[in-house]
C-alpha cells in the first residue's frame, strides 16, 4: 500500500463517516440551496451559480491551440455565451428534450453548444469527431436529431453525403463561417453575434432528459445511454471526493469530448465544483502533454490506461525533464489500470495514479481509489458513499450476493442513484435485461477483498474458460506486461475442443526487441512461471499494435472474431491507427 502526497487537506478524509451519514437528498440541498432540493439543472450548477458569485472572474476554461496560444473564458463570460446558445435554439423553434448533436473536437464551440443546450432543457449528445460518414448517420438516425453543431471541414468531409439520409435534421450550425448557408446551414458565429446573451432557465425537473452518450463499442453495437438533470450530483460529489476539485485548482482532462469521460469530467464535474478546466485542442503526444502540464501548472490531471502505457514506454523521465511541482493528482478511467501503472506514477511523479471505476451508464465515477485513502496499486478502490455496489452470482435469472471476500463474480449497483442510465434509447429490452430486482448488473465481474476494496477481473463477455479455470484476460495481460519485452498485450480465448478454450497472446514488443521464436519461448516460459501452464498463454503471436476503440479500450472481440475468421461485427468505434 502506498499513500498519496498529502499537500492540502483532502477531502472525504474519513471514508467510513460520510459513507454511513451519506444522502443524495442531503447533497440536492447542499448544491441548490433549495430547501427542498430539487430543481437542479446541470449548466445552472456548472455555471449560471457561479457568475454572480465570486468566482465569475475565474477562468472556467483554457483552451490551448495547436500552436500552443491559448484563449480563456471566465465564468461570466461563459454564463453569457451560452445564454446566447439557450436563445439560439429558442430562436429556432427547438423545443425542451430534442437532441442536439456535436461533431467537433475540442473547440469553444463544443463546450457552448453543450451547455447551452443543457441550459435550454434539450438533449445534448456529443459524437467522436474522427468518425466515419456511417457511424454518423447511425448516431445522428437513431438518436433523432433534431439540430447538429460541427465545423466546416466535417460538414465537407462526413455530413454532406448523408444529409439527404436525415430528414428529421433541421440546423446544422457551422463553427467557423460567417454567413449562413442556407435556411438551414447556419452560421455558429452569426447566431450568436444575434442573441440575447440573457436567458431564464426553465423549470428544470430531476428527472428531465439531459445527455445521450453513446457507448464504446467494446462488446458489440454502441448502446445509446440516457441520463438525467439530476446525475448533476454524481458529477458533483465525484468532483469533490474522488478528484478533490478545491478552489483555484487547474485541472486537465484528456479524453475526448466524444464519450462520457468528455463529458460528464471534461465539462460538468469541474465546473459544478467551480475550478479551472484545461484544453488541449491536440491528441496525444507525450512531449506536449509534460510541457502543458509544466507550462499550465495543471494540479489534477485525468487521463486514461492507454495514454499511461504510452507514456511508460517513453524514454521522458518526466520528473527530472519538468517541473511537475503543483501536479497533486493523477486519476485514470476506461479500462483495468495495472499496478505496475499505480507505482510508475509513484516513482515518475511522487503520486501513485488513481484508479477508479464506471460506465457511461453509470454516469459517473462508481468506485474509486479516493486521495485520503491508503492506495492498493491494482485495485479500482471502493464504492462511492450513496452507492450500494456489490459482488453477486448470477444462475437461472436469480440473482445471489456473495458476501464472502475475494470470490469473483457480477459486479452489480443498487439502483438508484442520480446519475444511473435511465434508459437505452429505443432499446427497451437490452435495458430490461440489465436488472434483477433492485441490481442493475454492469456486465463485469470483480471481487471485493476483506478491506472492502474491489478488484476488477474482466469483462463478462471476456472471460476466458480453460481446462475448467475461468482466466480473466487482464490477469493474463498484467503478467505478461512484466516481462521486459512486452510493451502491451491482448488475450483472448480460442475455441480448443478438449480444454474448452486456449489462451491466447497477442503482444506488442518494446523498440529493438526482435520478434523471434526465442523471444517468444522466453515470454512464454516467463507467463508459466508466473501464472502456471493451466493460465498461461499456449499461443502467442506478435503484432505491430492492438485494436482498441477510440475512448482506448483493447477489442478484444474483434482479435477474436478476425481469429476465428468471423465477421468483425460493428467496429465503427475501432480506432485507425
Ligand atoms: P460497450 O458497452 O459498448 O461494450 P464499453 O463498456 O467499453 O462499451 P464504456 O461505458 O465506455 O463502454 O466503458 C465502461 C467499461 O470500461 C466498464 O464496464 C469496464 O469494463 C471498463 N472500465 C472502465 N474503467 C475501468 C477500470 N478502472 N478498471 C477496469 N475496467 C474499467
Ligand atoms: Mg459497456
Amino acid at each position: 500500500m502506498i499513500s498519496i502526497k498529502n499537500k492540502i487537506e483532502h477531502h472525504l478524509l474519513d471514508y467510513e463517516k460520510v459513507q454511513a451519514s451519506f444522502s443524495w437528498d442531503t447533497i440536492a440541498r447542499e448544491l441548490s440551496g433549495l430547501p427542498d432540493g430539487k430543481g437542479l439543472n446541470i449548466s445552472h450548477e456548472a455555471i449560471d451559480c457561479h457568475a454572480h458569485s465570486p468566482l465569475k472572474d475565474t477562468v472556467a476554461f483554457r483552451f490551448i491551440r495547436k500552436d500552443r496560444n491559448f484563449q480563456d473564458f471566465t465564468y461570466a463570460e461563459l454564463q453569457k455565451q451560452t445564454s446566447k446558445f439557450a436563445n439560439v435554439l429558442q430562436n429556432l423553434g427547438v423545443q425542451k428534450g430534442e437532441r442536439v448533436f456535436s461533431l467537433a473536437g475540442r473547440i469553444p464551440e463544443l463546450y457552448t453548444t453543450a451547455l447551452g443546450t443543457l441550459k435550454y432543457t434539450a438533449v445534448f449528445c456529443p459524437l467522436f469527431s474522427v468518425f466515419g460518414p456511417e457511424p454518423v448517420f447511425q448516431r445522428l438516425s437513431r438518436g433523432d436529431a433534431s439540430v447538429l453543431m460541427t465545423t466546416s471541414a466535417l460538414f465537407d468531409k462526413t455530413i454532406k453525403q448523408i444529409l439527404e439520409r436525415l430528414p428529421l435534421l433541421r440546423y446544422i450550425i457551422i463553427s467557423d463561417i460567417t454567413e449562413h448557408v442556407s435556411e438551414k446551414i447556419l452560421s455558429f458565429s452569426k447566431l450568436i453575434e444575434q442573441a440575447k446573451d440573457n436567458f431564464v432557465i426553465p423549470k428544470t425537473n430531476p428527472e428531465d432528459a439531459a445527455l445521450l452518450h453513446f457507448t464504446s463499442g467494446t462488446t458489440g453495437m454502441p448502446k445509446g445511454v440516457l441520463h438525467v438533470h439530476q446525475a448533476v450530483l454524481t458529477h458533483y460529489i465525484t468532483g469533490k471526493y474522488v478528484l478533490d476539485f478545491h478552489e483555484g485548482d487547474r485541472y486537465w482532462c484528456t479524453a475526448d469530448p466524444g464519450w462520457v469521460t468528455g463529458t460528464s469530467y471534461g465539462i460538468i464535474a469541474p465546473l459544478v465544483n467551480g475550478v479551472t478546466c484545461i484544453v488541449d485542442e491536440e491528441e496525444f503526444d507525450a512531449a506536449r502533454w509534460y510541457s502543458i502540464l509544466e507550462e499550465h501548472k495543471v494540479n489534477i490531471w485525468y487521463t486514461a490506461p492507454t495514454a499511461i502505457r504510452r507514456l511508460m514506454r517513453m524514454e521522458i523521465k518526466p520528473c527530472i525533464e519538468y517541473n511537475l511541482e503543483n501536479l497533486r493528482l493523477i486519476l485514470s478511467v476506461g479500462e483495468p489500470l495495472h499496478a505496475e501503472a499505480v507505482i510508475w506514477g509513484e516513482e515518475n511523479f511522487g503520486i501513485p495514479i488513481l484508479d477508479n471505476w464506471w460506465q457511461t451508464e453509470t454516469g459517473g465515477i462508481m468506485i474509486a481509489n479516493y486521495p485520503s485513502m491508503k492506495v492498493k496499486p491494482g485495485s479500482m478502490g471502493k464504492p462511492l458513499p450513496g452507492v450500494e455496489i456489490a459482488i453477486a452470482a448470477i444462475n437461472d435469472k436469480q440473482l445471489k450476493l456473495i458476501t464472502e471476500p475475494n470470490v469473483q463474480g457480477h459486479l452489480v449497483l443498487k439502483k438508484r442513484f442520480p446519475s444511473l442510465f435511465r434508459g437505452y434509447l429505443h432499446e427497451n429490452e437490452r435495458y430490461n435485461k440489465c436488472f434483477i430486482g433492485d441490481w442493475y448488473l454492469s456486465g463485469d465481474l470483480a471481487k471485493k477483498d476483506t478491506d472492502g476494496y474491489f478488484w476488477f477481473i474482466s469483462r463478462a463477455d471476456d472471460i476466458i474458460k480453460t481446462s475448467g479455470h475461468m482466466v480473466g484476460p487482464f490477469e493474463v495481460e498484467s503478467s505478461l506486461m512484466r516481462h521486459p519485452a512486452v510493451a502491451e498485450a491482448a488475450v483472448i480465448g480460442k475455441p480448443e475442443p478438449t480444454i474448452g478454450e486456449l489462451v491466447k497472446a497477442f503482444v506488442v514488443l518494446k523498440t529493438g526487441k526482435e520478434p523471434n521464436e526465442e523471444t517468444k519461448m522466453d515470454i512464454m516460459g516467463f507467463a508459466r512461471k508466473e501464472m502456471g501452464p493451466a493460465v498461461a498463454p499456449k499461443e502467442i503471436e506478435f503484432v505491430e499494435s492492438i485494436p482498441k476503440t477510440r475512448s482506448g479500450k483493447i477489442l478484444r472481440r474483434l482479435l477474436k472474431a478476425r481469429e476465428l475468421g468471423l465477421p468483425e461485427g460493428d467496429i465503427s468505434t475501432l480506432e485507425q491507427s
